[in-house]
Order: C-alpha cells, then sequence, then structure tokens
C-alpha cells in the first residue's frame, strides 16, 4: 500500500511516503534551532513552527515521491504521545487531507512507529523482536509481538529520558543544546574510568522492583555534584573525562537491560530507536554485548532514528496490508499513549 505519514509529536514536522517496505520520500523539518536558547523544547514554540512547516513538508514529499496526496491508499498521523499542542497541528492537518481527498485516516503511535521504520532499511520485522528506543523524550525498553497487534512496554525511564539526561549534563560542562552529540564528541578524548558514577536501578531491591526500568536524574545530580565539588577544590574539571564517564554510566544500564530483557523473553533480534541511537558508545557496547548473547541488532539510518514522517507511514503502511481498521475522523491527540494501543 502506498501510504503518506505525518509527525509532529515533538520538535519535527515530518512527511514521508511509503510504498509497502519501500521508502519513497522522507521531508523532515526540525525547530530545534528555535529552542536552543531555552536549553530545551518548548511546546509552544515547537506548535508554532509545525504550523508554518507543514505544508511545505508536504510539497516536498509528493514532489520527491513523484505522488501525490490524491494517489494514496491512506493517510497515517500521529496520534500520541508526544507534546498535545504539537500533536494537534499534525492531526488537524491530516483530518482536513483525509477528508479532501476521501482517503481512510489512521492515528498510530509514536513509539510502535519508531520501531517499524526499521522495515523500511532492513525489511519485515522478524518476531518477537525487542526494542530499545532513546531519545530527548523517551526511554523505552519494548517487546514486539507484531508490530501490527502486539506490543508491550517491558520498562521505562521513572524520571528524566536518556536524551534529557544527556542534554541536562552537556548543559552543566557549558556545552551547547542538544547535548548529546556535544558529549558524544567530548568523550571520545576522555578516560571512562576516570569517575565512578552511579548506575541506576542495578543493583537490590531496585533492580528487583525494576528490573527493566532507568532512571537517570540521580546521575545528573552526581555529575552536578562532581562538578561543584572541583570547582570548590579550585580545580578545572576535565569536560572529556566527566563527558566520557556520564556517558559510559548511561550506556552500561541502557545496553546491559536491554540484553537482559531479550534473553528473558527469547528476543533474538533488537531496533534501536531515537536519537540517542547515534551515539557511539552505545552502539559498542549494544553491538558487544548482543554479539555475545547471540542477538541481531538493527539500527536504521539517523535520519530514520529521529523523528520523521516515514516511520509513521511505514506502521500506517503495515497496518493497512493487515487489514486493520482505520480510525475515527474525531481520533484525539493523546500525548500519554499507551504502547499497547497501536492505533487510536
Ligand atoms: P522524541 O523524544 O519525541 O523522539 P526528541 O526530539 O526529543 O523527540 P530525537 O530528535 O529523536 O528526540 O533525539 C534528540 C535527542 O537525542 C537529544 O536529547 C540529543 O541530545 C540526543 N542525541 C542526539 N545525538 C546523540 C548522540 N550522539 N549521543 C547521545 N545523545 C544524542
Ligand atoms: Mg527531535
Ligand atoms: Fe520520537
Amino acid at each position: 500500500p502506498l501510504v503518506l505519514g505525518i509527525e509532529s509529536s515533538c520538535d519535527e514536522t515530518g512527511v514521508g511516503i511509503v510504498r509497502g517496505t519501500e521508502l519513497l520520500a522522507n521531508a523532515v523539518a526540525s525547530s530545534v534551532e528555535e529552542h536552543v536558547r531555552f536549553g530545551g523544547v518548548v511546546p509552544e514554540v515547537a506548535s508554532r513552527a509545525h504550523l508554518e512547516a507543514f505544508v511545505p513538508m508536504l510539497e516536498k514529499a509528493q514532489a520527491d515521491a513523484g505522488v501525490s496526496v490524491a494517489d494514496v491508499d491512506a493517510i497515517a498521523v500521529t496520534s500520541g504521545p508526544g507534546l498535545t499542542g504539537a500533536l494537534l497541528v499534525g492531526i488537524a492537518a491530516a483530518k482536513a487531507l483525509a477528508i479532501a481527498y476521501d482517503k481512510p485516516l489512521y492515528g498510530i503511535n509514536h513509539l510502535v512507529a519508531h520501531v517499524c521504520v526499521d522495515r523500511l532499511e532492513h525489511g519485515e520485522l522478524p518476531e518477537p523482536t525487542a526494542a530499545l528506543l532513546v531519545s530527548g523524550g523517551h526511554t523505552n525498553l519494548l517487546l514486539v509481538d507484531d508490530v501490527t497487534s502486539s506490543v508491550r512496554m517491558l520498562g521505562e525511564t521513572i524520571d528524566d529520558a536518556a536524551g534529557e539526561a544527556f542534554d541536562k549534563v552537556a548543559r552543566l560542562l557549558g556545552l551547547p543544546y542538544p547535548g548529546g552529540p556535544q558529549i558524544d564528541r567530548a568523550a571520545r578524548d576522555g578516560d571512562p574510568t576516570a569517575i565512578a558514577f552511579p548506575r541506576g536501578l542495578t543493583s537490590g531491591r531496585d533492580m528487583e522492583k525494576h528490573r527493566y526500568d532507568f532512571s537517570f536524574s540521580g546521575l545528573k545530580s552526581a555529575v552536578a555534584r562532581h562538578v561543584e565539588h572541583e570547582e570548590r577544590m579550585g580545580r578545572e574539571i576535565s569536560v572529556p573525562d566527566v563527558a566520557a564517564s556520564f556517558q559510559d554510566a548511561v550506556c552500561d544500564v541502557l545496553s546491559a537491560k536491554t540484553v537482559r530483557a531479550c534473553l528473558d523473553h527469547g528476543a533474538k533480534h533488537l531496533v534501536l530507536g531515537g536519537g540517542v541511537a547515534a551515539n557511539q558508545r552505545l552502539r559498542h557496547f549494544v553491538l558487544e554485548r548482543a554479539s555475545e548473547a547471540g542477538i541481531e541488532v538493527r539500527i536504521p539510518p539517523p535520519v530514520l532514528c529521529t523523528d520523521n514522517g516515514a516511520m509513521v507511514a511505514a506502521l500506517g503502511s503495515a497496518l493497512v496490508a493487515k487489514g486493520v481498521a482505520p480510525s475515527s475522523l474525531d481520533l484525539p491527540a493523546d500525548s500519554s499513549m499507551p504502547v499497547t494501543q497501536i492505533v487510536a
């Protein structure tokens, strides 16, 4: 099926077009530059940027794919989770197109789309597949039995998202937003064993209760205390060493719990998604530990890992192919849409 996908859950305005598992167009505009001076995504600013970027992205996607909205079999749009005001822009646009062109409309789950996008790169998803989604807004460990009908949440962050932790620690180190790529780069010249930072929820009662969950706010506080302490002692901090030690703490826990979840649930395949999947150290840890455990790792290219419209279209296309009924035209923006709900 030929499907148009629309994404507007955070700071990317994405319009993608796919045919089956073939990627035809993926037009993305990001408002990240407008959020730099605030050090994080400002919902109101993001919503306004979606309004401005939507029509240009729709036109670009149609031109790139050489198809028009009139040709598609269905329209898919992110229904949640995400920022309500941002989601509403994409949803309003999708409803307008669905009505104007008389197309079925699928309100889909953003997290499941992050997993499904891998079909565009590596083909059909083997089942069961585990997925680790790590971005500025989410940190989830999922088990996918069927991307169109059965997805379970195994674990998630109990406080900050992984990307958020990178961004906050970068700020403590005086590095600009978004901090993930900055820390990744600085860490290459640092010693990851220089400072022993805590690994959240990995031992004792915490591990029993939160086997697949993550916590990064204690780690962030530990970095803040380290920086303050060094300043008080009149010592200059080593940004590369702090960056490398922090990054190792995050990536060690993410990879260890993910591989554990795969083994516990008999998942022989693992998909990574979200902006933090670009992190060199995370890739290294995951690939090394997964290969020891006999697990195949599938990492889509960076443009498909971060938020985009093609991932929405990819899930829409899988749903149409399976004969899943479309959503109602009054589908909502659901900021906390559960992962078990694949279609609104
Ligand atoms: P959402 O959470 O809705 O998916 P988002 O905009 O918060 O959207 P992405 O665009 O997927 O998330 O990713 C951005 C996040 O990824 C930022 O927090 C950024 O710091 C982080 N990031 C990007 N590259 C790297 C990297 N190489 N290492 C670590 N973190 C990174
Ligand atoms: Mg983003
Ligand atoms: Fe996302």
